[in-house]
């Protein structure tokens, strides 16, 4: 039975008729069919929310209990849903595990939350102000394929909280662990229509999403030559957008840094996911003092990643989502190296005869980098890295400063000041200082989202809340 859309509470086929196959990363294997969805079917889906919110005037469904119940279904199918995840994205089912337990925690933090208003006092004694939050209305969610239940689940659970309706439309790549989850929502009792996944293409199901008049608010994560476009189609109606972009992390070694912290966090930081997460480390700029010794631990430890499918409990790294992104890595290594710098390890894929038909690379490693090559100008979204030598803090600030992305940034250092110094100068939404990524940059409490190309607007913490609200001020006479 292909996988189908869910609509109103129901898993129903496509109006088209149409179905795709998904196929494994990691040996090209079809891994199930899926519905695909188009422009009426996303009407329909936008329709439906827009009825059910209708709805909710007179019914008052307690969304909170309703999440929370979702939560625990979730930690009870973990293991069904990662599976599904890693075969339909490639990352190991260690990883898979851990974002299905993200998307548990996240429905659970934001069943919790409330939408804050205040009461102002204002010049005239005689009156009563209030500032209230109120649901957006209908959001239309557009969701990448790196971590797809992850980043879906934060949209859902923010907008639902916050009273809206949601349509989501999975990447084309990943639609089946999302959408094995719907049925954890409709078994919980969510009232049929808040909640709906539209699969299909990106320019179809979701420019539907930013364009119908009916959705008040777009949430999109991906590239940001989409978010681009995203944005310029939204501005017709002025809708509200929140963007999570791409980003180019830097993480800075300093000459005092705990080394084998510092190597650990680079490693997790950069080769988790194989390297594809929008808060990888993706630059690295470390002190001429002590770049040989970083490098050479740094080295061993990669060398010693397994690379393999994410099904085998041995694999530490598995395979870059499709044939497509590793195409864009391998150029990006092969124009860096051809440019002048040292391929230290890597920049290839594997010999194993059994990964040939899967979309594999060798974790990389790339030093004596010009600033200019592709590896550090351009996001790397696969598991490649580039590493520079400083000589003080303020270079390594500059140069981590230079790219047109802003979203994360980190630094490794016992020095309070220096620590103090780049907290204040990094460019970035969110400033690891001494800590790791994948820990500290992944934390639903706090606000995410970057500067400069990586973004417009905050998801998680009480920002991504309020982001699917509107404030009104309502002004009460004597
Ligand atoms: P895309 O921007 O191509 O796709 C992301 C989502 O947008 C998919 O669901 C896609 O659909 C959809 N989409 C594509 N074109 C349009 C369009 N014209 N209108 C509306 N929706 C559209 O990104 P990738 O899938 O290539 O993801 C990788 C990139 O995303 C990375 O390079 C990284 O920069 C960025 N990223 C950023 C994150 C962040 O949080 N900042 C997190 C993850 C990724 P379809 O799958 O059908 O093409």
């Amino acid at each position: 039975m292909p996988f189908k859309l869910f609509i109103n509470g129901e898993f129903t086929d496509s109006s088209g008729g149409e179905e795709y196959e998904v196929t494994n990363p990691a040996n090209g294997n079809v891994v199930d069919r899926v519905a695909r969805g188009n422009v009426e079917d996303a009407r329909a889906a936008i329709d439906f929310g827009a009825d059910a919110l209708k709805k909710e005037k007179s019914s008052k469904t307690n969304i909170a209990r309703i999440l929370n119940i979702v939560s625990g279904l979730i930690r009870d199918h973990e293991t069904e849903l990662a599976t599904l995840m890693t075969l339909e994205q490639g990352k190991t089912l260690v990883e898979s595990r851990g974002e299905i337990k993200f998307f548990a925690h996240t429905i659970e933090y934001y069943a919790g939350l409330k939408a804050r208003g205040s009461q102002v006092q204002i010049s005239d004694p005689t009156k009563l102000a209030v500032v209230e939050k109120e649901p957006v209305g209908v959001v239309g969610a557009i969701v990448p394929w790196n971590n797809p239940v992850l980043l879906m689940g934060a949209k859902v659970a923010a907008s639902l909280a916050a009273g809206n309706a949601i349509v989501v439309k999975p990447a084309s790549t990943t639609p089946l662990s999302t959408l094995k989850s719907m049925e954890l929502f409709k078994q919980a009792g969510l009232p049929s229509g808040l909640l709906n996944v539209v699969t299909g293409s990106g320019p179809v199901v979701g420019e539907e999403l930013v364009k119908n008049p009916k959705t008040r608010k777009v949430s999109f994560t991906g590239e940001t030559a989409t978010g681009k476009r995203i944005m310029a189609l939204a501005s017709a109606q002025l809708k509200r957008i929140t963007l999570e972009l791409g980003g180019s992390n830097p993480l800075i070694v300093c000459d005092d840094a705990d080394l084998d912290a510092a190597v650990n966090a680079t490693l997790n930081g950069r080769f988790r996911n194989a390297g594809q997460g929008c808060m990888c480390v993706k630059r690295t700029y470390v002190f001429e003092s002590i770049a040989p010794r970083f490098v050479s631990k740094l080295k061993e430890r990669v060398a010693a990643i397994k690379v393999g499918d994410g099904m085998k409990s041995d694999t530490t790294m598995g395979p870059v989502h499709s044939m497509i992104q590793r195409e864009k890595v391998e150029l990006q290594v092969n124009e860096t190296v051809s440019g002048g710098a040292t391929l230290l390890l890597g920049g290839r894929e594997p010999d194993d005869s059994e990964l040939k038909a899967g979309s594999f690379y060798m974790p990389t490693l790339v030093t004596d980098v010009d600033r200019t090559s592709k590896l550090v100008a351009e996001e790397c979204f696969g598991p490649a890295l580039p590493i520079m030598s400083v000589n003080d803090l303020d270079e390594a600030i500059e140069g981590a400063n230079s790219s047109i992305y802003g979203l994360g940034a980190s630094i490794w250092t016992k020095d309070l000041g220096r620590a103090k110094k780049a907290a204040f100068e990094l460019e970035a939404g969110t400033v690891l200082v001494n800590s790791l990524y994948g820990a500290g940059g992944w934390e639903i409490e706090v606000p995410m989202g970057g500067f400069k190309e990586s973004g417009v607007g905050r998801e998680y913490g009480i920002e991504g809340l309020e982001s699917y609200t509107e404030t009104k001020t309502v002004i009460f006479g004597s």
